[in-house]
């Protein structure tokens, strides 16, 4: 294959555009940030798993990589989240510091380290490695100290770069920093002035009034617009993207170029610079994700339906600046479907053309939580899980105990009981009323007279011997025709004495899977 034929996947070429750009480093820095104002969606989780991708590509070419997650919870909480509890006592909270609220939920610290941590748990299972920084201590601790001072001494070119896009121009008095009270820790200040060197004085509503040195306290902080150019310089960011709307004209993207070549005199990351912006998700029927609507979907929760590895495949598989859905419907079927297919293409167990083959194996591997085994691993079927899991009804240890004799390793085992789990989940949350039976214990339903014949010697000539799958159903055939029964009505009327419905999965199969003794004993019963 040609050189010029080579596939590159979309974390290739920004990988390769890093290494160009910033030149041939001991480390690459990447950085992903977010404020912890609520439930983290699958909006912010796109940024996070897309810096991800990336770091992996980096590794790929046998670099070194740190990727920084900042907290953003030195941000202040503007209003209050729908969904939450003590709506109360978070409104008596607004306007601190996110670091600063109490965890309506009782179970962590503070507000902001109850949505951190169920954040980075969840991005844990998805292999994501990070080093998470909290803003609030590196601000506490005044690290940005220095960086505050030189924003301070060019206010009026970060004014004029701002500016640039306002309707209103900046106030006279305004500056790049902001001031949480040291008494009420709101931000309800007021009369905010630079004296000279690290020396700023404020007014708070609370009547608290001061002059501190912002190198022992920590309670002055960067405007947003600053800030978030600070931080690429500060950390000597390589690759940082962003939503597009941050790449709007004017937006903070466009501030934040100028700013830290302007002020910090350093070049900003790949990615902002070069526009590699992710655009939305959406949830497929539901339309774009929207916080205000409460039209979202966690993490957590498309883990409860989808393994892993397939989260982390579905990202890596669409580039980031294209829109696309997430399904929980039965898509997410066809999608396990997908994912082992391309997983017996990288084990070579099935073939596809060259440039398929690449592409799928690249897939893989952006897929991989850990290790890849070094064998093909088992896939149990999600579809026949499904069947199952309602056959047993939902004991997923005897689950998987029918499948103990095909797991080779504790890779098979954990993805059994994965996929077992993210299958009985669909099933009850999101399967569609037709996958959806219980198999009775007893007819619930009238057998018409010619009905019962069929069935009875059904169940006889399920006593008779072992059947497999394709003669079963062939056998069923044969009797239609014996008793001139319409096939249909047949099918029909079995299920509607297995599980009480006219419909559900393949008959011979699913005979065979609920034990065919127990079949012929509810068809003898008619
Ligand atoms: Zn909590
Ligand atoms: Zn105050």
């Amino acid at each position: 294959m040609g050189k010029d034929q080579q596939y590159y996947h979309w974390t290739d070429v920004i990988a390769d555009k890093i290494i160009r750009v910033k030149g041939d480093k001991d480390k690459y820095i990447i950085q992903s940030g977010i404020t912890p104002s609520g439930t983290i969606h699958l909006g912010g989780f796109r940024e996070v798993i897309t810096a991800d991708l990336i770091r992996r590509a980096l590794e790929k070419r046998g670099k070194n990589v740190e990727f920084l997650y900042i907290w953003d919870d030195y941000d202040v909480l503007r209003k209050v989240p729908v969904n939450l509890p003590k709506q109360d006592m978070i409104q008596e909270h607004l306007r601190k510091p996110v670091f600063r609220v109490p965890d309506p939920y009782g179970c962590h610290e503070t507000y902001a380290l109850h949505f951190e941590k169920e954040f980075e748990e969840d991005n844990k299972a998805v292999g994501m490695k990070a080093t998470f920084v909290y803003s609030h201590e590196r601000y506490l601790k005044c690290e940005f100290a220095e960086e505050i001072k030189t924003a301070l001494e060019h206010t009026a070119e970060i004014k004029t770069i701002l500016n640039e896009y306002r309707r209103k121009p900046l106030n006279d008095d305004w500056l790049p920093i902001f001031v949480f009270c040291a008494k009420c820790h709101f931000d309800k200040v007021s009369k905010i002035e630079w004296k000279k060197g690290y020396d700023v004085s404020y007014e708070c509503e609370c009547g608290h009034k001061d002059t501190i040195d912002f190198r022992k306290d920590g309670i002055v902080t960067l405007r947003w617009r600053v800030d978030w150019p600070m931080r690429w310089h500060h950390n000597k960011v390589d690759f940082e993207t962003a939503g597009k709307d941050h790449f709007a004209a004017g937006g903070s993207v466009d501030t934040g170029l100028k700013i830290q070549r302007q002020v910090y005199k350093t070049e900003p990351p790949v990615g902002v610079d070069t526009k590699d912006f992710y655009e939305w998700i959406g949830i497929k029927g539901r339309g774009q994700f929207a916080s205000s609507t409460g039209n979202v979907v966690t993490l957590r929760e498309m883990l409860e339906v989808y393994e892993p590895e397939i989260v982390r495949y579905l990202f890596a598989g669409t580039r980031p600046n294209r829109e696309f859905s997430i399904s929980f419907d039965v898509d997410v079927l066809a999608l396990y479907e997908e994912f082992d297919r391309v997983e017996r293409v990288y084990f070579g167990l099935e073939t596809v053309n060259e440039k398929k083959t690449q592409q799928m194996k690249v897939a893989y591997e952006l897929a991989a939580i850990s290790k890849i085994p070094d064998h093909m691993p088992y896939q149990p079927s999600y579809r026949h899980l499904t069947m199952l899991l309602q056959i047993y009804d939902f004991d997923i240890d005897k689950v998987i105990g029918y499948f103990e004799s095909q797991l080779k390793s504790d890779f098979d085992k954990n993805r059994l009981r994965t996929r077992a789990a993210c299958a009985a989940n669909w099933i009850k949350k999101y399967a569609p009323e037709d996958f959806k039976f219980t198999v009775q214990e007893t007819c619930q339903v009238t057998v018409p007279e010619e009905g019962k014949k069929i069935l009875h010697e059904l169940a006889a000539k399920l006593e008779e011997r072992e059947w497999t799958d394709k003669e079963l159903h062939e056998e069923m055939y044969v009797l239609c025709t014996n008793h001139e029964y319409p096939s249909k009505d047949f099918f029909k009327l079995a299920y509607n004495v297995l599980v009480n419905k006219d419909k559900g999965p393949r008959l011979a199969s699913f005979i065979l899977e609920i034990g065919k003794g127990n079949v012929a004993a509810l068809f003898t019963s008619v």
